[in-house]
């Protein structure tokens, strides 16, 4: 999948959504996308203790792979959601976090060398 094609995705979601809840204002989209990211992060969060049998029994039926998979998606739809909303051009701030990221390790000095 190419990022044009997630990107045109996130804008009919977020057209979706808008009709589905109705046009609160910006500021009230903004927190409750924020929100909906901790609610995605508690849920994959769920999953991943799921997967490495961390909960208790009762909270170990039908986790699986997939579901595991599907919610580290949900947390990314939902921060594209966010940026979205907050007008960010989400391909120009990845390619300046990442070139930042990368700067990091190229100046880094590795302190596990003798
Ligand atoms: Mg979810």
């Amino acid at each position: 999948m190419e990022l044009k094609q997630l990107l045109d995705f996130i804008a009919l979601e977020d057209d979706r959504l808008k009709l589905q809840y109705g046009h609160p204002d910006e500021t009230k989209r903004i927190l409750a996308r924020t929100v909906k990211i901790t609610e995605e992060l508690g849920e994959l969060s769920n999953e991943v203790l799921a997967f490495h049998s961390m909960q208790r029994k009762e909270k170990m039926d039908n986790h699986t792979k997939e579901t595991l998979h599907e919610e580290v998606a949900d947390v990314l739809i939902t921060t594209l959601l966010l940026a979205k909303t907050l007008n960010m051009d989400i391909e120009k701030v990845l390619e300046a976090k990442i070139e930042k990221i990368n700067k990091r390790h190229e100046t880094a000095t590795p302190s596990n060398t003798i």
